[in-house]
This record gives C-alpha cells, structure tokens and sequence, in this order.
C-alpha cells in the first residue's frame, strides 16, 4: 500500500479547528499564541527550551540546569551556535534532581553545584535554569542565586523557566528578563555610539552572525553585541552602547527590544536576513533609520554586488524547482514570512505552513503573502501536519528535528531549518545554500525507491 494511503486520516480536534484556516476559503481570524490544547502532542518546545534557545549562545557563560538530568539533554551539541572565543557553553550542567530532592527540596543541592562549578571554571556570570520539577517543588531559585552570588561576587541570574508555566514563548521572555538583569545602563542609548547598533535574535547558527556582521561593516555599521550568538558577558553588560536594536528573530527577542526602549531609550526596526528580497530591504531599512546617504550608497552598491554573485547559481535551482511544493512548520513567525518570500525566489509554492510562537501581527502577513487555498496553522500536532502535507500535495517539509521523521514517513523530502543545522542560510551566501540544499533533498534519487 502506498505510505500516503496508510495515514491515519484523524480529523482535527474540536478545540484545534480556530488554529487552522485555508486562506480563501475561512476568515483570517487564526488562534494563536495562546497555551497548547491539554492533551495534544503539540510539536511546540517547553518554557524551559525557549529560555535555552535565547541564553545558551553565551559563550563565557555557565549554563546550569536545575533539574533532572533528562533536561540537560539540550546541549550545544543540538544548537549548533559558533564562538570566536570561549567554549564554555558548550557544557550543560545539570543538578541532576532525584527522587530524594524532590520530597526534601534541592536548594542545598543547587547551592553545592553553584560552588563546585564556579571554583573549576573561571566565569563571570551563571544562568541557573528552573524546570518542571522545581516549579512544582517550589524550590526558592531567586534566594539560592543571591546568596550564590554575594558568596562569589559573581552574577548569579536564576532563569524561571519551568517548563509547564506556559509555552515556549514565555520562555524567551524569561530568558530576555535574565538578559535585562545583566545589561548595565554606562551610557544611555540615543547619545551612544553613533551608527552602532545591537543585533537581536541571531544565535550564530554556523557563523550567521559573522556574515551579518560582515555585511553591516561593509555599509559602515558597528555590531555592539549580537544577542545571543558568539556574545559573551562584557558585550551584553554594555549593551546601552548602541543607538539602535535590529531584531532578527521577532518572536524571541521582540520583548527584549521593547523594554530596552522603554528603559534606555533605544529604537528598534524588525529585520530578517533571510533570502535576497528581505536581506536587502533590511540593509536598505537600516540605511535609512540613520538617514546617511553614503551609508544608503554603500547599501546598494553591495546588493547589487552581491546580487549579481549569486543569481545565475539561483537561477540553475530555479529552472530545477520550479513548479514544486512546500510546506513549512517553524519556530517564529519571521522566519515563516521570510521563507514564503524566499521560496519563490526559486520558483516554488508554499501550500502549507505554521509556526510553534507566531503572533497575530506575523500571521496577518503571512496570509497576506501566501497564495488562496494555503492552510495557515498555529501550534501544530504531528498528525495536523502530515493530513494537509498529504492534502496539498507537498513535496518538501521544512522544519527542525521534531519535523524530520514526520516527513521521511510521508516519503517527501525534508530541509532542516532549525538550530541543529551546520551550515548558513542568511543572507546572501544563505540563500545559495538553502537553494542547494532543497535541490538536493527534492531531487534525491532515492525518492523513486519510496
Ligand atoms: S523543563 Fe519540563 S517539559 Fe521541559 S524538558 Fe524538562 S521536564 Fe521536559
């Protein structure tokens, strides 16, 4: 029989239905970031993983998990952020709860690891992560942190993040409370340094930060600090230094940005480097937040440079894909829009896509940018996904590594998109690679076996 016949065609959930339309044919009134449906197999990640995604990419930073062991599974082993200094952060730490903790607490045991870790590795700041457990044990984490610190004279940030307090969205918001702690107003943001800016939501995923970086110096601006990828605990303690935030990955880091505003004063503009179209208008929006015109020069000089690289290669993916099917179920809402855009730029339709934390404001342009008869889904359960990906007829999922399997059972082909990958996909060299890589996967041979 054949696989796509052997799907279990489950209806969708009662309380599942306001999360899903089909754009032409339902009301664009999606229901979105709200808590998961109790019961569901959501493909969303817990509080706790959404504090990891934002705060693990500090490099100099000692990244304790207070918790079972099973949770310190997320490792930088399966978020592939890169550093140009320390490799601290490459350890997962755990208090390693057991059954005894949790009938007689675990403070004494979080204070005793705080000790040993920060007597063997020279650090400045330790991030200690609340999970399930400790929300429900109610272990003090703020108490234990201050006593920890005025002990070592170090910063001791408790992370509350216990993974059942919410979705995944509160936990970037934890992780940007954590974040706000240790940024220390020196100077006030507007009268700082003059085209310098911080760069929110990029986690440095195969050095994407650098390329970034690279471009920006080209246009004549200064990355301040990255937050998080390859940062470290003096840029993030000056991050009042930059006179403007751009924000990469709106839906970790947008909070981040508001509060910085509200505290220090310093502007924000949403950006995303992902794909030609977006690259390029995010280097023009910058140019034009300064209102320099050798800057705004430089801008386009460089896209049309970089443009010139790269489109004949797109173009010999173009002439292959055309024609071809995508369904699309990622973290945040930016790179959603930004993969819809970009999708078409090699010549294939998105038939289906979502997101795990998208708001309402992203998914407003998603449907703007998506074609009639797309279904549009928030919050996603596995068998949500393979039912329209079998509906619409799509050749290709992307997605991360919850997704993989899905999409291997189904017999189409799969691009990983999340943290886990080793390879760009920003700006224009990312491109490439993400055109590369679907060419490769879509026209595997190996499909005509399946
Ligand atoms: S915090 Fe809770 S939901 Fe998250 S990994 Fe740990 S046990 Fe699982």
């Amino acid at each position: 029989m054949d696989v796509r016949q052997a799907v279990i065609w489950d209806s969708v959930l009662k309380e599942r239905k306001e999360s899903i339309i089909t754009k032409g044919k339902q009301k664009n009134r999606l229901k979105c970031d709200t808590d998961s449906v109790a019961g569901c197999v959501s493909q969303r990640a817990c509080v706790y993983c959404g504090a990891r995604v934002v705060l693990n990419p500090v490099t100099d930073a000692i990244h304790l998990v207070h918790g079972p062991i099973g949770c310190a599974s997320y490792t930088w082993d399966i978020r592939g952020s890169l550093s140009s200094g320390s490799e601290l952060y490459r350890n997962s730490f755990s208090t390693d709860l057991q059954e005894q903790d949790v009938i007689f607490g675990g403070e004494k045991k979080l204070a005793r690891a705080i000790d040993e870790l920060v007597a063997q590795y020279p650090a400045k700041v330790v991030f200690v992560y609340a999970t399930c457990i400790v929300g429900v044990i109610g272990d003090d984490l703020e108490a234990v942190c201050k006593a920890a610190a005025a002990r070592h004279q170090i910063e001791v940030i408790p992370v509350q993040s216990s993974g059942f307090a919410g979705n995944k969205a509160a936990g970037y918001r934890a992780a940007c409370d954590a974040l706000l702690r240790l940024i220390q107003p020196t100077q006030t943001g507007i009268s700082a340094r003059a085209n310098t800016i911080n760069y929110l939501g990029d986690f440095n995923l195969a050095g994407e930060v650098w390329i970034i970086k690279n471009y920006l110096r080209q246009i004549g601006v200064e990355v301040n600090v990255a937050f998080t990828g390859d940062s470290h605990y003096e840029a993030l303690k000056n991050a009042t230094a930059a006179s403007l935030n751009i924000i990469q990955c709106a839906g970790s880091m947008i909070y981040l940005a508001q509060r910085m505003k509200e505290l220090y004063g310093i502007p924000y503009l949403n950006v995303s480097f992902l794909g030609l179209q977006d690259t390029a208008e995010s280097l023009r929006k910058i140019a034009s937040h300064f209102g320099d015109e050798e800057m705004q020069r430089r801008v386009e000089e460089l896209v049309a440079r970089e443009t010139a690289r790269v489109e004949p290669t797109l173009e010999w993916y173009r002439r292959r894909l055309q024609g071809k099917k995508a369904a699309i179920y990622v973290g945040g809402g930016f790179k959603a829009i930004s993969l819809i855009k970009q999708f078409r730029e090699i010549g294939i339709d998105v038939v289906m896509i979502g997101t795990q934390t998208g708001r309402k404001e992203e998914y407003e342009i998603i449907h703007e940018l998506v074609d009639d008869g797309t279904v549009i889904l928030d919050d996603a359960n596995p068998s949500e996904l393979e039912k329209f990906m079998v509906e619409k007829g799509a050749h290709l999922l992307v997605g991360g590594v919850k997704e993989r399997p899905l999409a291997y059972k189904l017999g189409i082909a799969f691009i990983d998109h999340n943290h886990d990958r080793k390879h760009p996909l920003s700006g224009f060299v990312g491109a490439v690679n993400l055109a590369k890589e679907v060419y490769t996967t879509l026209c595997s041979p190996v499909w005509q076996y399946v």
